[in-house]
């Protein structure tokens, strides 16, 4: 099968099985990827998809011929092949995963020592180039090299581990939590953890099904997270949770089933981390103006504000030694973690907030939800000229409110749009599309309110 570049994406590899990623070019990621970065040591693993066992059996062997040894911990979430590779010490990472894509999806997201990411920029479309263009590229080892071994490693136990250090297990209570894993990964993770956590577990959608009978594992989807908010409705559960297919995301529901928008999260977030380390930095998003800033100054901690994009936040993390931080698109990233972000430290460190709080998860965001500033990526038109606006603040006070489109209310101040709900603080929005007419503020939001929440990303 002839291999194009077309699954190279700017963080990471991802396309149709088998046109775009197939074993073919799994097995030369893997002999480029040892030669590369000299990779004595390897780890690989895959996510619930059908096709993952045979990429990474042939990535391995790409590995393997290229001189790297191969640790393999079989099927995982991407970031436990983050916690294996610097947790054991290894030059490198490889994720056989396609996140949250449909089911004839798969891809790859790599990472070098330290689970720093491979991107575009830092060396993925080198691998590309190699990839494809090289012609000849026989199924044989490399010669002058020693071929690797590989070998099998339960990496459970350690990450278990890590993963309750985050958290006081003497302070919580028996909350009621739903928790759906959308037949993606993290069902096995949340067994493992449920041994020693207080906390009830409602089920939904637990088993891992690369077939995807309950569709495509994406809680941002509005039906998918329907199947969330009813079961906490029916047990009046104190939280939900959903995650995507390779679980690096996680999604949150209060007590009253309401979906939970990234951006509180990262202000909760904030304020756990300052409270158990006063003083710290706090990355925030430049497209998140939460109240991020005021939360970590009011703790005495350091608002560090970083480029988006999940590997220049890592790197600025790195640089400053930033404690915590998270992204509108619901990665949260961590500095025991190696910087890297992860679905599960997220809700554990909410359901210790709810136990050491007292509070529900409503009250506590609804403390938060009157400073609430998101940017929107909506392109307002204005007499042909384009402007893009960069910041929305929801309080909204003293400006000229349109009431457009469904509950939904808009203003612009400084080329600003701003879009808000009365009654709870501000949507989240990535809306494409140039807008004009005689009211370009009305269809702005009308423009909003057609194409709501979607800042997806893997
Ligand atoms: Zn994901």
């Amino acid at each position: 099968m002839e291999l194009t570049k077309k699954a190279f994406k700017a963080y990471d590899v991802r396309g149709v099985v088998p046109t775009e990623v197939n074993a073919e070019m799994a097995y030369r990621v893997g002999r480029v990827f040892a030669a590369m970065f000299a990779a004595e040591k390897v780890v690989v693993g895959h996510d619930i998809r059908l096709s993952g066992r045979e990429l990474v059996d042939a990535l391995t062997e790409g590995l393997r011929h290229g001189g790297s040894d191969v640790i393999d911990i079989g099927q995982c979430g991407t970031e436990m092949i983050y916690f294996a590779t610097a947790h054991l010490d290894a030059d490198g990472g490889i994720m056989v995963t396609a996140s949250h894509n449909p089911a004839e999806y798969n891809g790859m997201k790599l990472v070098r020592r330290g689970a720093r990411p491979i991107s575009a920029d830092t060396g993925l479309m080198e691998i590309a180039d190699m990839v494809v263009d090289s012609k000849d590229f026989p199924h044989v080892k490399v010669p002058g090299k020693t071929e690797g071994a590989v070998r099998r490693y339960d990496i459970m136990p350690e990450y278990i581990e890590h993963l309750l250090g985050y958290i006081d297990i003497k302070a919580l209570k028996p909350l009621k939590i739903v928790a759906n894993p959308g037949n993606g990964g993290a069902g096995p993770v949340l067994n493992e953890l449920a041994k020693y956590l207080p906390f009830e577990f409602i089920k939904i959608n637990e088993i891992p099904d690369g077939t995807f009978p309950n569709g495509v594992p994406n809680p941002l989807l509005v039906p998918n997270r329907e199947a969330t908010a009813k079961l906490v409705r029916e047990y009046q559960a104190d939280l939900g949770v959903a995650w995507d297919g390779d679980f690096d995301r996680c999604f949150l529901f209060d007590e009253k089933a309401e979906f939970i928008e990234g951006y509180y999260i990262v202000g909760l977030l904030a304020e756990v981390f300052l409270r158990k380390q006063p003083g710290a930095k706090i990355m925030y998003d430049p497209r998140l103006t939460w109240n991020t800033q005021e939360v970590v100054d009011a703790a005495g901690g350091v608002a560090v504000r970083c480029k988006s994009g999940h590997a220049f936040m890592k790197e600025c993390m790195r640089a400053n030694e930033v404690l915590y931080g998270g992204e509108m698109s619901a990665h949260h990233y961590f500095k025991d973690f190696s910087y890297c972000d992860s679905g599960m430290i997220p809700w554990l460190l909410v359901a210790e907030l709810l136990c050491t709080s007292g509070k529900t998860l409503s009250e506590l965001v609804e403390e938060g939800a009157h400073v609430a500033r998101v940017n929107v990526d909506v392109v307002l038109g204005h007499g042909g000229q384009q402007q893009r606006p960069q910041f929305v603040d929801g309080s909204g006070a003293d400006h000229d409110v349109v009431p457009e489109c469904a509950g939904l209310w808009g203003t612009v101040v400084d080329n600003v749009l701003a879009v808000f709900r009365p009654a709870w603080g501000v949507e989240q929005f990535h809306a494409h599309g140039a807008v004009d007419g005689d009211d370009p503020v009305a269809a702005a939001v009308c423009l909003v309110q057609q194409s709501p929440v979607s800042w997806v990303q893997a």
